[in-house]
């Protein structure tokens, strides 16, 4: 029995096992040929030294709430493994899905969210959800600055094969001194020029648009009708009647949810506005001074002053512009004016975007958001001021920015702003605001990661010390009859900026 059945069962086993084999073959080829390669993650990666030394794929690098910077990569598991890093994976990611990394704001937000939103992740200062434009917008009602996560890395994972992008700038920082026309320039800022601007843009006193009198109670950039028009044709019609060449600049946003399938689309169109005063020598090499000019309040955002967030920042653009005019530089000085800031700075995105498809050589920006507040200490001391640039971990891109926020230092060193505040480098990479797409435009381009050179002024923009009334309908200059910003504080930051933009674009002789 046992030897008569032994050669059936072999042959009926040896049947069998071609049988599986084909089986996997099969289905390995159909695995193949639908090729299924390692999914991807997006995950928080430590970096020890330097972003440069990352053999990965970075799309952000900030700081959480203990300040320990680290890098947001998106690779398979295989990678992170390959790369000998530390890392935590946050997300599944699949092509085409985007994040917004939420900069909180206000105490409590964090938590707010929490039971809102999908929290992929928390760091203690930022969170981090998927992107769509109602948890955006919901966002920045509750209190956090929003930017959405790149799309292409700002560090590919190797070395550019070109020279390292060092700015131009740094022989300037390196020989400045006071120049006595830029003094002359300084002196001629006024408060009480400032204080009425700020009226204008944020509603407290009418403007004339197209011969009409508008009061300008919203700059939200698509809610509340034409008022964000009227506010870019305002802002366009002063720079004209200052003797600027100014025009405007259309952009197009288009979103829809691809997990929705009954998510209306959002279109949206708005413009921005450019005045500039060209350059004597070097007309080719573009100062830029830009500031949002939308505003943003809450639910309806029928009345969204918007005096501090960020008329204050416009209105540091039309003094610059307004006393710049009358003299003579080698580098042309360009004042942008964006809308969609709210949005996730949509306008300045689009404006980045025309600016590096058209190759402009962009030697150095300066963004002016939230420049008037600072919160009364007990007992009172000497305000802080925040110039933010890239992290010292991303080495390249550090040192890009570094002589814009050291021109900016220095100006306030040397013309006696610094009675009014002490000024703070802040090298910690935020990216809510216009300076960041002009850093991130041209990460992409192999020869130029590190971008343009950009940096940030604001208020102190710690929590518990932005300006709590940010995002609301009391962002105005006055609250119950006083004032709520600071105007001395305000001008001094004004004039900073408008030294910072006279020395980067130099005195023509
Ligand atoms: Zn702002």
């Amino acid at each position: 029995m046992k030897s008569l059945m032994k050669p059936k069962v072999t042959i009926e086993l040896r049947l069998t096992i071609l049988l599986i084999a084909l089986c996997i073959a099969i289905i390995s080829y159909l695995g193949c040929s639908s090729s299924s390669p390692e999914p991807q993650v997006l995950a928080r990666v430590e970096v020890p030294g330097y972003i440069e030394d990352l053999n990965l794929p970075v799309y952000a690098g900030i700081e959480d709430g203990t300040e320990t910077f680290y890098a947001l990569v998106i690779a398979t598991r295989t990678q992170l493994d390959n790369a000998h890093v530390t890392y935590r994976i946050i997300d599944k990611y699949t092509p085409g899905k985007r994040y917004l990394i939420a900069l909180e704001e206000y105490e409590g937000a964090r938590e707010e969210a929490a039971g809102l939103v999908n929290v992929l992740y928390d760091d203690g200062e930022h969170i981090i959800v998927r992107y769509t434009f109602a948890v955006s917008e919901l966002l920045s009602e509750i209190g956090f600055d929003s930017s959405l996560m790149n799309d292409h890395p700002i560090w590919s994972g190797k070395a550019a094969s070109g020279a390292a992008a060092r700015s131009n700038l740094s022989s300037a920082v390196a020989s400045f001194e006071k120049n006595l026309t830029v003094e002359k320039m300084l002196n001629a800022v006024t408060q009480n020029e400032i204080e009425l601007y700020t009226e204008y843009l944020s509603g407290e006193k009418q403007v004339t648009v197209d011969g009409k009198p508008v009061t300008l109670s919203t700059r939200h950039t698509y809610k509340a009708g034409t008022k964000v028009l009227e506010a870019t044709q305002h802002v366009h019609d002063q720079m004209k009647a200052m003797g600027l060449t100014a025009s405007f600049s259309t952009w197009n946003y288009h979103y829809k949810d691809e997990d929705d399938p009954d998510f209306v689309p959002i279109a949206l169109m708005g413009r921005n506005v450019a005045g500039e005063i060209r350059g004597q020598t070097n007309p080719d090499e573009i100062v830029i001074l830009i500031a949002h000019l939308d505003s943003i309040s809450g639910k309806d955002d029928e009345t969204a002053p918007g005096a501090d967030d960020n008329a204050s920042g416009c209105v540091g653009l039309l003094m610059a512009a307004k006393i710049m005019k009358d003299y003579k530089f080698k580098r042309t000085v360009r004042f942008v004016f964006t809308t969609g800031e709210e949005q996730d700075v949509i306008g300045g995105k689009a404006y980045a975007k025309s600016v590096d498809d058209a190759r402009e050589n962009i030697v150095a920006v300066l963004n002016l958001d939230m420049i008037g507040y600072s919160k009364v200490l007990d007992p009172p001391v000497k305000p802080m001021q925040q110039i933010k640039i890239r992290h010292a971990k991303f080495k390249t891109a550090y040192e890009k920015d570094l002589p814009v926020a050291q021109t900016y230092i220095n100006v306030v060193n040397t013309y006696g702003m610094n009675q009014v505040f002490e000024v703070k480098l802040t090298p910690d990479g935020e990216t809510c605001s216009d300076h960041a797409p002009f850093w991130e435009v041209c990460t992409s381009r192999e020869e130029n990661s590190a971008c343009y050179s950009a940096a940030w002024a604001i208020e102190y923009a710690e929590k518990g010390f932005i300006n709590p009334k940010m995002h609301t309908t009391n962002d105005r200059i006055k609250l119950n009859g006083k004032y709520h910003m600071n105007l001395p504080y305000y001008e001094a930051i004004v004039k900073a900026a408008l030294g910072t933009a006279a020395h980067l674009a130099e005195i023509a002789p």
